[in-house]
């Protein structure tokens, strides 16, 4: 049916790919390109039996004319970028040179300044609607399957939400002191930022991890989570009508915290560039060189990740209370592609988010995030693909 360009060779680009050979009667073609060519060719080496026809190659996505050379030569019908958040722009500005659809799992961020948000690629809707091709904005977990929940219990649930509190519970235990379980320069420069969420059409900030909760997840157990901001936030308070508050909060353990606070307090989460022996050095890269690659988790990691939604509102005049979750085996996973939940969850919904586009389901003129799409071929595709949810309709609630 379709060719499709990965770029990224990361954690999440191994099971997007591997996903999409086993859906091969979607995508026809795909190639995998990033910065070290040799990891593209280790992901394809994970691929067998299928009929998708794989390739790899080297690019630098930084590089938009490299990008646009490689587009014209292997000439796909969608782009789907799985490398960092810093390649979101010259990716794009390929895409729309080419006239190719587009789509990723994390939104811009400037690589000097720690702070994400959707100005950046929303500013691309009318080069995208020029072009006439599609641009689907965060189809990871979060962002990503949470904005399809919302989108699903507003259509199916409820006619009015009023608030919103997204839970993501990572149980899973890699038996290092200190890792990070996605990119660490991406994961350390959103958990130091400060906090933010959304009340009564204001943003309200708080210091980094200020605010602290306990939940009992399903089949992880009682947690400690933190108030974070999320960019997902940014995206449902604006499509969400009636919406009167958004929070999202993320688990961590006192060892990932202690640890954390230890390294920022002698300066190494800092992106301020320092002079070191002669060579200017970033100490978050530095540090970045020294933790675990994530990658290498999977086959020690054990527990269950539990990322979902819980929603309040109205429906027919009462009052309703609606939970929408997925519960993700880190050793059910690794077994099946070789990695852990947290690029499973992530590569799995980018998969299915490209497949939409290449059936003309997510065909749509202009940038996106997946909350704007119909939710329910989204929402059949995560049971099919190996990320079935669950719903509870009377959860315990977050004060
Ligand atoms: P990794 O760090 O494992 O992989 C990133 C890949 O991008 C690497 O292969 C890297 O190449 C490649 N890359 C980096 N810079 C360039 C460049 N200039 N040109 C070409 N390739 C480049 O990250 P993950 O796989 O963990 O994450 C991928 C994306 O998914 C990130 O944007 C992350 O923020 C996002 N994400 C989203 C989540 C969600 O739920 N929405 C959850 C988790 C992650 P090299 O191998 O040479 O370093």
């Amino acid at each position: 049916m379709g060719k499709a360009l990965v770029i990224g060779a990361g954690g999440v680009a191994s099971v997007a790919v591997q996903k999409m050979a086993q859906n091969d009667d979607v995508f026809t073609e795909v190639m995998v390109a990033s910065r070290t060519e040799s990891k593209c060719q280790d992901i394809v080496a994970r691929c067998q039996n299928t009929k998708t026809k794989l390739s790899t190659a080297q690019v630098d996505a930084d590089d938009t004319a490299a990008v646009v050379a490689l587009i014209k030569a292997f000439d796909p019908d969608i782009v789907v970028n799985l490398a960092l958040p810093y390649q979101d722009l010259s990716i794009m500005d390929a895409c729309v040179e080419t006239k190719t659809h587009y789509l990723d799992t994390a939104n811009y961020e400037h690589p000097d300044t720690a702070k994400f948000e959707y100005k950046w690629q929303w500013a691309y809707m009318d080069k995208f609607k020029e072009a006439g091709i599609t641009g689907i904005l965060g189809s990871g977990f979060d962002p990503g399957v949470t904005s399809v929940f919302a989108a699903y219990a507003l259509k199916h649930e409820f006619d009015e939400i009023n608030t919103i509190d997204i839970l993501d519970c990572n149980g899973g235990d890699h038996g290092y002191p200190f890792a990070t379980n996605f990119n660490p320069e991406i994961n350390i420069r959103e958990v130091s930022a400060n906090g933010r969420y959304w009340e009564n059409g204001e943003w309200i900030e708080t210091e980094p991890m200020a605010i602290k909760r306990e939940y009992n997840f399903d089949e992880v157990g009682k947690k400690d989570m933190y108030l974070l901001y999320h960019e997902e936030l940014e995206s449902l308070a604006k499509n969400i009508p009636g919406l009167r508050r958004i929070r999202f909060f993320m688990t961590f353990g006192e060892s990932y915290l202690t640890h954390l606070k230890c390294l920022e307090n002698v300066g190494m989460t800092s992106i301020e560039p320092i002079n070191f022996q002669g060579q200017e050095i970033i100490p978050l890269q530095f540090l970045q060189a020294v933790l675990p690659d994530p990658s290498s988790l999977g086959e020690r990691t054990v527990g269950k990740t539990n990322i979902g939604c819980i929603f309040r509102g109205k429906k027919d005049g009462k009052d309703k209370t609606y939970y929408l979750y997925n519960v993700c085996d880190h050793q059910e996973a690794y077994k099946e592609v070789g990695s852990q939940a947290v690029s499973y969850t992530t590569g799995v919904p980018a998969m299915i988010g490209a497949m939409l586009v290449l059936k003309g389901l997510w065909e749509r003129p202009g940038v996106y995030t997946v909350d704007e799409f119909d939710p329910d071929p989204f929402m059949d595709g995560l049971n099919e693909w190996g990320l079935p949810w669950r719903q509870d309709f009377s959860p315990e609630l977050v004060d």
